[in-house]
């Protein structure tokens, strides 16, 4: 599943910000995950307990926060949340659009003691 190499590069990643920090424990681990992103929420929830298996982080919190996916219309300008809409644009119709956020995925933050 595309969620579990995505969370075995999370847990790379973490790794490498605890050896480069002299940390020893982390806490919790914020993910943003863009709507937009191939990445679905539910799903790196339940893979990321397979990731940390055998790490520091088997007690590591996963924290997710989900960025809306916006779009601007091009022909009217009106901004837009996509996915209930299909893309359609609520004020004039037109299936029309540059998205503006959404597509992103990154590890916001880590607390650590
Ligand atoms: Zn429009």
């Amino acid at each position: 599943m595309h969620e579990l190499s995505v969370c075995f590069e999370v847990v790379r990643t973490l790794e490498e910000l605890v050896a480069e920090n002299g940390l020893t424990e982390v806490q919790s681990v914020t993910l943003e995950i863009g709507e937009l992103s191939s990445m679905i929420p539910k799903y790196m929830e339940e893979c990321f307990p397979a990731a940390v298996d055998g790490t520091i982080f088997e007690r590591t919190k996963l924290e997710i926060e989900v960025i809306p996916g916006l779009g601007r219309c091009n022909s009217c300008s009106h901004m837009y949340q996509l996915l209930p809409v299909n893309g359609v644009c609520p004020e004039c119709g037109e299936k029309n659009f540059s998205v503006i956020s959404g597509t992103a995925f990154n590890i916001k933050e880590i607390l650590a003691c």
